[in-house]
């Protein structure tokens, strides 16, 4: 059959499902390239989410299908032979989870089969994390319906550790975090050296403010190769200056990094070391001053990732521009950088007409036309 995104768990598996979990993505307002120098971020879950509907079978198959699947077809796998090496594709999700479950110590000996169809309105790549969304939402799921009884910091390690060892892609906890942890209206300030994790609240709803993603559509062309280099300049500078991560320097031991390392390590460590500083501050303006008050900090993320960390191209920084000439209270590029999405905090009734500004800047610059949307902090992974 051909699977759409009108398809539910009925047309695929021929009868209804018994309950629904759902996982949201995230965004990250603040704490870029942080997460693996061992400093801090602080991503929201937001209102765009993936759900599960899920029925328990009576044998050992644990079989999943998607909306998402251009192919359609339900992949399935034993629960007796989890295996990333025989694991393919998006699948890899939803089954890696249960092997990372049973590699880490839980006894999936006397789990029951499932069929599982997820459906989602996380736009998959645009840097929201469709990916967490999909396998916090499969981990919730699976603790709950096989008792496993971990916490929700557990499960986040779970998804890592699945995204890491049998998807194979070399993320780090953030994402998983904040689909575990959100909550309505906040943040997740989360130190990625401890894992400890704690929800601020953000006061934009109270404030009449709301965040707009837009989405450049530029392909992360260079993400990998640039990724990598990155971390490489943040390991020299770490090593060179003598701690273990960059998150051991302050902004006032700079003046010596600028003495020991070559211009570009130095502007890569800089950084580092003041965008760990302003998740601090944002965290505590909110706090004390509320979320008009972190305009300031957005920009200086913004221009520190374009000048000393180069990771921003020119329809990111044209995004944010325009965001803050029309009104903006701040702005900055999110995620990996090199394509991507930014972000720009705005007051609920400007929102249409700087979404406007900034398509019809694009247009004039001949760029592809942003994907521009609104995303509010919602609650995170949750039985329905
Ligand atoms: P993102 O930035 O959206 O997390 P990733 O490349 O990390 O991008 O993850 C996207 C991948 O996650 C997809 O290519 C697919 O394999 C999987 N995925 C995400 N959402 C779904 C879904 N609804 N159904 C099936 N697979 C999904
Ligand atoms: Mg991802």
């Amino acid at each position: 059959m051909t699977i759409d995104q009108q398809t539910t768990f009925a047309d695929v598996f021929g009868y209804d499902p018994t309950v629904r979990y759902s996982a949201p993505g995230r965004v990250n307002l603040i704490g870029e390239h942080t997460d693996y120098n061992d400093g801090f971020v602080l991503p929201f879950a937001i209102d765009r989410r993936t759900t599960a509907d899920i029925a328990v079978r009576e044998d050992r198959l644990l079989r999943v299908a998607s909306a998402f699947d251009p192919d359609g077809g339900i992949h399935e796998v034993s629960l007796d032979a989890l295996d990333p090496a025989t694991m393919n594709g998006w699948s890899t999700y939803v089954f890696g989870i249960a092997w990372a479950l049973q590699d880490r110590g839980s006894d999936l000996s006397r789990a029951t089969g499932l069929d599982v169809f997820i459906d989602s309105d996380v736009p998959v790549g645009a840097g929201l994390s469709s990916s967490a969304a999909i396998e916090c939402g499969a981990a919730l799921a699976f603790n709950d319906l096989w008792d496993l009884g971990l916490d929700r910091p557990a499960l986040a390690r779970i998804g890592q550790f699945s995204e890491n060892n049998a998807v194979g892609a070399p993320t780090g906890i953030m994402d998983q975090s904040a689909s575990l942890l959100g909550a309505a209206d906040s943040a997740v300030f989360l130190d990625c050296r401890s894992l400890d994790a704690e929800v601020v609240d953000l006061g934009f709803a109270a404030a009449g403010l709301e965040l707009l993603v837009m989405d450049t559509n530029v392909e992360h062309a260079h993400a990998t190769g640039g990724y990598a280099a990155r971390r490489a300049s943040c390991e020299l500078g770490a090593s060179t200056m003598g701690v273990p991560a960059l998150r051991d320097l302050a902004v006032s031991d700079l003046h010596r990094a600028e003495e020991l390392l070559d211009d570009e390590t130095f502007r890569r460590v800089r950084h580092i070391v003041t965008e760990d500083q302003r998740v601090l501050d944002t965290v505590r303006t909110l706090r004390e001053q509320g979320p008009r008050a972190i305009g300031e900090l957005l920009v200086r993320s913004h221009e520190s990732m374009r000048d000393d960390f180069e990771i921003s191209v020119p329809q990111l920084d044209l995004a944010v521009e325009v965001a803050l000439r029309e009104g903006a209270v701040g702005a900055r590029m999110t995620g990996g950088g090199f394509g991507g999405a930014a972000i720009a905090l705005v007051d609920q009734a400007e929102r249409e007409r700087i979404g406007t500004a900034v398509s019809a800047a694009f247009a004039e610059a001949g760029y592809t036309a942003p994907t521009v949307f609104v995303v509010h902090a919602a609650a995170g992974a949750r039985r329905d």
